[in-house]
């Protein structure tokens, strides 16, 4: 039966990251947005609270919950700031869950153990500066030199570039495939930052989630074992799909925190400013963007939560993610440009914390997904020219 009350583990660990957040990120956060930095010190703070491997099971290190809770621990980081709800996602859903549906036991045993513990930082390399929606424009390679694979070229946009140790890349094995633009021909790789040839930078120009570091990293024939190769050969255009499945849950939940961020600071605002002599949430026009902003928070609430209940079920879950991803971030949007509008000049400021969330939550718009290719899959869900087949691995299911 469907509850959507939330468990006694689920309600602690909420209430754990809200004091967490409240005593020591909510005072500094401001400060390191408009300083551009990105705090280290928060991610052995998130291994102490089990955020960094939630929902892994025990036995790999993980804190054994189930995946309605990820997708709590997204809304209440992003609640905070952005910057660490994007940690959770790459870290946790792009990489370490795709380990532990696709990784060999030597893999989770040398790579997903110690990223579920926090003791390594993860994150996940698809994007290229020639290709971002059309992930079969990427146009790194991976060619097969007696036990390993020599891998050359440049990833952009890469969350957590200049911190991470370990990066889930892609590239082509199969130079022909390559040609043809048949994704079979696309594999999967854990590299680690320690190999030679591997180099990586931030980049500066980025005007949201501030306090979170973006960048970018090179490959010059960077020599991966082959032991290191996620999947088969071939498999990796279907693993980056099935990361995406798990990241954007994460972006689905962490939306909702921005959406209910957005609301609250603008509660608050309207019952303290007078305009024509009154609270300014006396005005209609007011009351609107107020009550737009609560549907919207429930109405994405509920989304990702089916999608977390998906999981938990072991049930493919591509069409629910997506759909959640897709009206969540384009609802955050919408809140965090009424709530700037609630604030008047003052929401215009830094002084505010509104700023701050609208220009925060265009990133979602874009990435994992662009608004437009989640319409174009939701269509084509409907019209029969998308239905998912279950993958050779899937997550397993929260027993
Ligand atoms: C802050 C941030 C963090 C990121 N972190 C990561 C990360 O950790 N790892 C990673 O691999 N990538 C990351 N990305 C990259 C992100 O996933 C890509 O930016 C995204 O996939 C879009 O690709 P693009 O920027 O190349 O845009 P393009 O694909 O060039 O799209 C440009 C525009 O064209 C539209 N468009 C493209 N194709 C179609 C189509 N078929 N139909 C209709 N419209 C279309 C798009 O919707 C968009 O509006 C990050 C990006 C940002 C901004």
């Amino acid at each position: 039966m469907l509850n959507l009350d939330l468990t006694e583990e689920q309600q602690l660990l909420e209430q754990s990251v809200r004091e967490w957040g409240a005593r020591a990120v909510a005072p500094r956060i401001h400060d390191l947005d408009r300083a551009h930095q990105f705090d280290r010190g928060v991610l052995p703070q998130m291994a102490d609270l089990g955020l960094l491997g939630s929902c892994i099971p025990q036995k790999y290190g993980g804190a054994g919950m189930d995946y309605v809770s990820l997708g709590i621990a997204s809304e209440e980081l992003e609640y905070l700031d952005t910057s660490l709800r994007v940690i959770v996602s790459v870290h946790l859903g792009l990489n370490s869950l795709t380990l532990l549906a696709w990784g060999t036991e030597d893999q989770k045993t040398r790579y997903l153990i110690p990223q579920a513990q926090g003791k390594k930082i993860a994150t996940y390399g698809l994007t290229e500066p020639s290709a971002g929606s059309d992930a079969r424009g990427i146009q790194s390679v991976a060619i097969k030199k007696g036990d390993r694979y020599v891998l050359t070229g440049e990833k952009m946009w890469i969350s957590l570039a200049d911190v991470a140790d370990n990066f889930l890349v892609f590239a082509w094995s199969d130079l022909d495939k390559k040609k043809q633009r048949d994704p079979n021909g696309i594999s999967a790789f854990i590299v680690e930052r320690v190999y030679k040839g591997f180099s990586s930078g931030t980049l500066k120009e980025k005007w949201g989630i501030l306090a979170g570091n973006t960048g970018f990293f090179k490959m010059d024939e960077v020599e991966v074992p082959q032991e290191n190769l996620v999947g088969r050969e071939g498999e990796g255009f279907k693993i980056a799909m099935f990361a995406l499945d798990q990241g954007r849950y994460t972006v689905a939940g962490g939306a909702t925190g921005l959406i209910r961020a957005c609301r609250d600071a603008s509660v608050s605002y309207a019952k303290q400013r007078k305009a024509f002599g009154v609270e300014i949430g006396s005005h209609q026009l007011v009351k609107e963007m107020l009550a737009q902003m609560e549907s919207d928070y429930q109405a994405s609430r509920l989304l990702w939560m089916r999608a977390g209940w998906l999981k938990n079920a072991g049930r493919r879950n591509t069409k629910e993610t997506g759909l959640a991803k897709w009206f969540a971030t384009v609802a955050s949007e919408r809140a965090a440009s009424d709530a700037v509008q609630i604030h008047g000049a003052n929401g215009y400021s830094d002084e505010y914390p509104v700023g701050r969330f609208y220009r925060n939550c265009k990133g979602a718009v874009i990435y994992e997904g662009t608004r437009e290719i989640h319409k174009l899959m939701q269509a084509d869900y409907l019209l029969g020219y998308r239905s998912d087949r279950p993958t050779r691995c899937e997550l397993p299911p929260y027993a």
